[in-house]
């Protein structure tokens, strides 16, 4: 007895320190670092995780080392640390909440260039000397918005680092003049400006040949897509042709051989069709086949599909049905048809047109061309026996 309970409580901790570990999974599954579902945001994510890790490599180790070097004091090391942490936590905040896809640009390009661009500027105030360095930053900077960044945006950008460069020049003038020379400066100040203005329109430049890259792309696959749409689609009806139709059929006959689930199919010719191109037109044959096919889509349920098998015969394969109700779907189609397919002939007159419809149940192991000729023949019955019926193959 003694020894039951025990193991009971044994089984009992086992079970849930296994509920914890798939809770644990799923929590971290849920809070993924990267979002799954969405790639686009997730691509946004990866990037700015690839600008944080280049980021980060530069901007601690190296003013790490100016600090410890004697070039700069413990305060400013201290808050550009936690600036840049508060900056870096922010803008991953903002990912991953997803509120910046409610803003114009989702990547947040323009945003992550200003800011990163200010920590360059913080670092100059401080060390002056790292200039040459961090000249260099701000190319690795702005290589970051040659994909993202149109001409516009890229000088909007420029303007930003010009004018907080601009600032920063003055504020080391007025607080630290012993470091620099402000006449010289201000020549700098001009050349920065130019080189900024070739960068926003080379990068302007690049970041259109990639829109127009991708909107190639995009076009291109629209068309592969119509492409396939067209290769297993009729034109006129928008239901499969009879390729697509014959390797559905095949595809259902399998199945059932190995399910043992059973299925129908209805061969379906309109009636007396060619009159109607005789009196009426080509053109008018063309609409009331348009109308009839609107008809079948209606009744059709999802399961079951319909091609264009020739000129005016159509084939419906009804899933998981047996002849009886295969026979009840083919009556209401076959009524439907007669109720609403018909040509206005003005006057209130109308001349209608009607389907004859043939059924047969797939027997089993039985081949897929037997089935429908099967079907083909009850429909000939059907014409044979006065159209506008079904009839079904026993
Ligand atoms: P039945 O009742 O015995 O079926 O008589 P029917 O006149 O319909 O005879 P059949 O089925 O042999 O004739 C088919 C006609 O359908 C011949 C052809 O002109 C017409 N047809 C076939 N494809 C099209 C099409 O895409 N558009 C039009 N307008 N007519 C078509
Ligand atoms: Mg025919
Ligand atoms: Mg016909």
């Amino acid at each position: 007895m003694e020894h039951k309970r025990t193991s009971w409580n044994i089984n009992g901790i086992t079970r849930k320190l296994s509920n914890l570990g798939f809770n644990l999974a799923s929590f971290a599954e849920d809070f993924s670092i990267i979002p799954k579902g969405d790639p686009k945001q997730a691509l946004r994510i990866r990037r700015f995780f690839i600008s944080l890790f280049v980021y980060i490599l530069l901007n601690m180790p190296l003013s790490y080392l100016a600090y410890a070097g004697g070039f700069m004091q413990f305060k400013p090391l201290l808050w550009g640390w936690i600036f840049t942490t508060v900056f870096v936590v922010t803008l991953y905040v903002i990912f991953r909440t997803g509120l910046n896809k409610r803003m114009k640009d989702p990547s947040l390009t323009s945003a992550q260039i200003c800011l990163a661009s200010l920590v360059v500027m913080y670092a100059m105030f401080f060390v002056y000397e790292a200039k040459g360095i961090l000249f260099a930053v701000y190319v690795l900077i702005l290589l970051f918005g040659i994909f993202r960044l149109d001409t516009r945006q890229f000088l909007n950008v420029s303007a930003f680092i010009l004018l907080t460069y601009g600032i920063d020049m003055y504020l080391l003038h007025v607080y630290r003049p012993q470091v620099i020379d402000i006449r010289f400066e201000i020549i700098q100040w001009f050349g920065l400006g130019v080189v900024l203005a070739s960068v926003s329109f080379i990068g302007g430049n690049i970041s259109a040949l990639r829109r127009d890259l991708a909107n190639s792309r995009k076009k291109l696959q629209a068309s592969l897509e119509k492409i396939q749409e067209m290769a297993i689609h009729d034109d006129l009806t928008g239901f499969y042709n009879r390729g697509h139709l014959m390797e559905l059929v095949e595809t259902e006959n399998n199945r059932s051989n190995r399910t043992g689930s059973v299925f129908s199919v209805a061969m379906l010719d309109l009636d007396k069709f060619k009159d109607v191109n005789d009196t009426f037109g080509h053109q008018t044959g063309d609409e009331i086949l348009i109308t009839f096919s609107n008809i079948v889509r209606n009744v059709l349920r999802k399961t079951d599909f319909c091609g264009r098998y020739g000129g005016e015969e159509f084939l419906i394969v009804l899933t998981q049905t047996d002849r009886h109700d295969a026979k009840i779907f083919a009556e209401r189609l076959r009524a439907c048809v007669e109720e609403c397919l018909f040509i206005d002939m003005g006057q209130g007159r109308k001349s209608k047109v009607t389907v004859s419809i043939g059924l047969a149940e797939h027997l089993k192991n039985e081949g897929i061309d037997r089935t429908i000729s099967r079907a083909d023949e009850a429909m000939y019955k059907a014409k044979k026996n006065g159209r506008n019926r079904v009839e079904v193959s026993e």
